[in-house]
């Protein structure tokens, strides 16, 4: 008896993955005029639409609202006063979260079908660099491409003495809640332990943090992280530094989560749910990628200036190339891929990536930092504006805490790094990295008039500063 033949589909492009970097790569080739198939096995969008960037920005969003409705409770703040206490319905909460979820993946969607690319939904795997096999809701389908763009991102890293499952939840189940868990241990103090773990505390969660390093968000510096620092302090967030998950145990009819701590001593932390949060790593595993020939560069993809990989006509981008593991840098290198393959000159070189911390306070960091531009020995100037000085901070009852930081070349004044930390200041990434894209010297901050009353005040008023002539402060 002969199989039965399975039916095969061939594209110029092939795009692997619909996340920020797969469908944007898509679109832009689309639009370009290659024919262009997408295979995603889950919805469009990825973990940034799905279960990453919008669903928690979403929760961090609700859980702000919420706590300022608390903090009217009683006497009032700024004059709204309260006679009861507001009433957190998670389940309602996370409905609304899935509804905006809906209608942008749709509209990933709609935007796919006007750049006239074919969406396969399936999971690919790949039997040489060019064909995979796509098993699809209406059975099996070979494509075949002349170019591949390998997009599949990445996935949350288990620690191997707390396996998800149970009460051990990933940044995916915890954004997807009906009942708030009353105490809740985070284990991993970065990005998405903070980001979390702070929407939580503000939700009414009794959250205690456990971060290997000896201080939260290693990532970026201290000046930066102390006011999150406070923040976490004066809510009545417990954070350990310098300890370790050993693992869950059983405590009464709960858990507790067993860990090292910095002195050596082990402590038991009570807790509903505890929220694994230690990093993520490529997702290389079960799509056939052995076959394809590609070399890897440590755990991640190898690639070039051009995101192409070693095997010809294979490019990869986003998340499985490396950090910074940011949507808007998966975005970037999807549209310049599919400019390279249309015929365009182009290379991935970017002055900087904004990167941006959604606590509370948040965060932005774009370029370099003054420590980042001593050790690579520039002689850099450096000043602050604090937001207690800026009108804008305080009507949105945010001035007290707070700073723009400019860090620039003294020989020339050449802006080479800009950082944030106060309410509101991840609307400001775009303004610093547009100065760092243009080579903005410090005159041209000064120069540029900013909208009164704004925040963006604070960049030309550190600029002033760093020129010897400030006006506010
Ligand atoms: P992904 O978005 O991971 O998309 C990969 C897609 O490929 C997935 O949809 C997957 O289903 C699909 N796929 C994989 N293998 C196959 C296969 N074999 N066949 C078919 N389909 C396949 N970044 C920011 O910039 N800002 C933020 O605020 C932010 N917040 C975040 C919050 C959380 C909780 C998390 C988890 C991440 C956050 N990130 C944020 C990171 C951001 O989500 C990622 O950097 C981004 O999604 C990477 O895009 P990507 O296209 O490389 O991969
Ligand atoms: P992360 O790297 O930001 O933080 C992980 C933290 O866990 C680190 O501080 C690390 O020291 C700590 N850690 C590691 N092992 C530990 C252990 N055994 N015990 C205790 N602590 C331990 O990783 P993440 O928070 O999982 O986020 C993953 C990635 O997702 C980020 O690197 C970022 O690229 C992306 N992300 C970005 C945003 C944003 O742009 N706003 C938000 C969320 C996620």
């Amino acid at each position: 008896m002969s199989t039965p033949s399975i039916k095969t589909v061939t594209a110029k492009v092939l795009v692997v993955g619909g996340g920020p970097g797969g469908y944007v790569a898509a679109i832009r080739a689309g639009q370009l005029g290659l024919d262009t198939v997408l295979v995603e096995a889950d919805r469009l969008g990825g973990t940034c639409l799905i279960r990453g960037c919008i669903p928690s920005k979403a929760l961090i969003h609700v859980a702000a609202r919420f706590e300022a409705m608390e903090r009217s409770v009683g006497g009032g703040h700024a004059g709204i006063a309260l006679d009861t206490r507001p009433r957190l319905d998670l389940a309602a909460a996370t409905r609304w979260k899935d509804g905006i979820v809906d209608r942008l993946s749709g509209g990933v969607a709609a935007l796919l079908r006007k750049a006239k690319v074919r969406v396969l939904h399936g999971w690919a795997v790949f039997s040489d660099a060019k064909t995979c096999i796509v098993q699809g809701r209406d059975g099996p389908l070979t494509v075949k491409a002349e170019h591949v763009i390998l997009a599949t991102g990445s996935e949350p890293v288990p620690l191997p003495a707390l396996p998800f499952g149970g009460p051990v939840l990933s940044s995916t189940e915890a954004l997807s809640l009906d009942r708030l868990p009353r105490r809740l241990v985070v284990v991993g103090g970065g990005y998405i332990g903070l980001e979390l773990g702070s929407a939580f505390a503000r939700m009414g969660s009794a959250v205690t943090v456990v971060e290997a390093q000896p201080r939260i968000l290693p990532l970026y510096d201290e000046a930066l992280t102390d006011p999150v620092r406070r923040w976490l302090e004066r809510s009545g967030v417990t954070v350990h530094l310098g300890a370790r998950a050993l693992g869950l145990e059983a405590e009464g009819e709960g858990h507790a989560l067993a860990v090292r701590a910095a002195d050596g001593g082990t402590i038991r932390l009570p807790a509903d749910a505890v929220l694994s949060t230690v990093g993520r790593r490529p997702r290389l595993e079960g799509w056939g990628f052995e076959t394809m020939g590609v070399d890897r560069k440590g755990a991640f993809v190898a690639v070039d200036d051009q995101c192409r990989t070693s095997m010809r006509d294979v490019w990869a981008i986003g998340d499985l190339v490396g950090e910074p593991m940011l949507a808007h840098k998966a975005s970037a290198q999807g549209e310049m891929v599919a400019e390279i393959i249309a015929g365009h000159r182009r290379r991935f070189a970017p002055v900087a990536i904004p990167a941006v911390c959604f606590t509370e306070p948040e965060i932005v960091s774009v370029g370099l930092s003054p420590d980042e531009a001593s050790a690579q020995g520039i002689d850099a100037i450096v000043d602050r504006f604090p937001f207690a000085a800026n009108g804008r901070a305080l009507t949105l009852d945010s001035g007290e805490s707070g700073f723009v930081r400019l860090v620039a070349r003294r020989e020339d004044r050449r802006v080479i790094g800009i950082q944030a930390v106060g309410a509101h200041v991840s609307e400001l990434s775009g303004e610093f990295a547009l100065a760092l894209e243009m080579g903005a010297e410090l005159e041209d901050v000064a120069g540029t008039i900013h909208a009164h009353p704004t925040l963006g005040e604070t960049f030309h008023e550190a600029a002033l500063r760093l020129l010897g002539r400030s006006l506010h402060f």
